[in-house]
C-alpha cells in the first residue's frame, strides 16, 4: 500500500499518518519529495482496513493499494515513465541515450581517445571502469583513483556525463565525487548494503541484472535502492547466464518490455556483455531500439586488441560511429514514438 500525502501536509500530520499505520502493526518507508511525501507500507496480510482508515484522514491525498513486493518502483506507484536528469540529459525522455567507452580506464592517452571518439559519434555519456570486478584475482582490478581522475579530465575536454562502477560502500562517497552516475554491476545487483549506501549518494544510480537474477529480483534491488532515498535508478539488463556458450551471456531481450510493464522506471541495455562479441553488438544494439529500451551502454576502445579487459566485445571507434550512423533511422523512429506518447499521456 502507497499513501500519498497532500502537497505541503506538515510534518505532524505526516507523523500522524505513520502512527496510524504502525498501530495496525505495518512498517512505514517514506520518501521525502520536494513538495510531497509519498509512505510505503510494508507487511504482510491484507491492508483493507489500515487502507480504509488512513484514508479517511483528511492530510492524506490518496492510497493505493500495491500487490507486487516491490513498491517505489512498481507502475502501481507511477503509471508514467521516470526521467532521470544527469547533466542536462533525461534518461527515460523522448531522447535516446547512449553511453559509450572502454570496460576499464587502462591510460590518459586510451580513455581521452575513446571518449573523443564516442562523443563525436553522438554517444552523451562516457563510461569507463575505475574499479573492476573480475573473475580471477589474478586479473587487473582497474586504477581506481587514478582512473577516476582521467574520468574527469575526459568529461572537462568532452562534455560527456561519466558513469562508472562501484563496487564497496566504502567506495561510494569517493565515486560520487567523481561520476554522475553510480554503475552497480551484475555481480553486486544483490550486495544490499551497497545498495543501502547508494540510497543516500545523491547520484543516480544504474542497476545491472545480475546474470543469475529474475526481474523481480532486480525489482527488489531497485527497490532498496529507492527505499533507502534515492529515486533516481536506471535498470540495465545485461544478459543472463543460460545453458547457451556461444554468446557469453543471453540477452534476455524481453525483459525490456516485460520490466516496462512492471516499472516506471528507465531501462537500458547492455548489448557488449550481453553477447560477449563484437560483431553481434551492432544487431542488438538495433533491436534495443526497436523494442523500446531508453538507451545503451556499449563498450568502445580505441585498439581493442589492446584492451586489458573485454576487448573481444568492444568496437573500434569507426564501427562505433557505423554503428551510431546504422541506428539513425531506427532512434529518429524511436524519438517521434515517444514524443506522441507524451502528448497522448498530456490530453
Ligand atoms: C562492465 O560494465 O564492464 C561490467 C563489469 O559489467 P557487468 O557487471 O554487467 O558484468
Ligand atoms: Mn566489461
Amino acid at each position: 500500500m502507497i499513501i500519498s500525502m497532500k502537497l505541503h501536509a506538515t510534518r505532524q500530520e505526516i507523523d500522524e499518518v505513520r502512527k496510524q499505520v504502525e498501530h495496525f502493526g505495518y512498517k512505514v518507508h517514506s520518501i521525502e519529495g520536494e513538495e510531497r511525501v509519498v509512505i510505503g507500507v510494508v507487511g504482510v496480510g491484507d491492508v483493507t482496513a489500515c487502507l480504509e482508515s488512513v484514508e479517511a484522514m483528511p492530510q492524506v491525498e490518496k492510497v493505493v493499494r500495491i500487490s507486487a513486493p516491490y513498491k517505489f518502483v512498481s507502475k502501481e506507484f507511477r503509471a508514467g515513465r521516470t526521467q532521470i536528469r544527469v547533466n542536462g540529459l533525461a534518461i527515460g525522455g523522448d531522447e535516446f541515450i547512449v553511453m559509450a567507452g572502454p570496460c576499464s580506464v587502462e591510460s590518459e592517452k586510451q580513455i581521452m581517445q575513446a571518449a573523443e571518439g564516442v562523443a563525436k559519434a553522438g554517444a552523451k555519456m562516457l563510461r569507463g571502469g575505475a574499479f573492476k570486478p573480475r573473475t580471477s584475482p589474478y586479473d587487473f582490478q582497474g586504477m581506481e583513483v587514478e582512473g577516476l581522475k582521467l574520468l574527469q579530465k575526459a568529461k572537462r575536454a568532452t562534455g560527456l556525463a561519466i558513469i562508472t562502477e562501484v563496487m564497496s560502500d566504502r567506495d561510494v562517497d569517493l565515486i560520487a565525487e567523481h561520476a554522475d552516475v553510480m554503475q552497480v554491476g551484475a555481480r553486486n545487483m544483490q550486495n544490499f548494503v551497497l545498495l543501502k549506501a547508494l540510497g543516500k549518494c545523491g547520484r543516480p544510480v544504474l542497476l545491472k541484472r545480475g546474470m543469475s537474477s529474475t526481474m523481480k529480483e532486480l525489482l527488489m534491488s531497485a527497490e532498496y535502492v529507492v527505499a533507502h532515498g534515492n529515486p533516481d535508478v536506471i535498470l540495465c539488463e545485461r544478459g543472463i547466464r543460460t545453458f547457451e556458450t556461444a554468446t557469453r551471456n543471453t540477452c534476455d531481450i524481453a525483459a525490456i518490455p516485460a520490466l516496462n510493464e512492471l516499472t516506471h522506471l528507465p531501462i537500458i541495455l547492455d548489448p557488449s556483455h550481453a553477447t560477449g562479441k563484437r560483431s553481434l553488438v551492432p544487431a542488438v544494439a538495433r533491436a534495443g531500439v526497436a523494442i523500446g529500451a531508453d538507451g545503451l551502454i556499449v563498450e568502445v576502445h580505441p585498439a581493442p586488441e589492446k584492451a586489458i579487459s573485454d576487448g573481444a566485445q568492444s568496437l573500434d571507434l569507426i564501427q562505433f560511429e557505423k554503428m551510431m550512423l546504422d541506428l539513425r533511422p531506427y532512434i529518429e523512429l524511436w524519438e517521434t514514438s515517444r514524443k506522441s506518447e507524451a502528448l497522448a499521456a498530456a490530453n
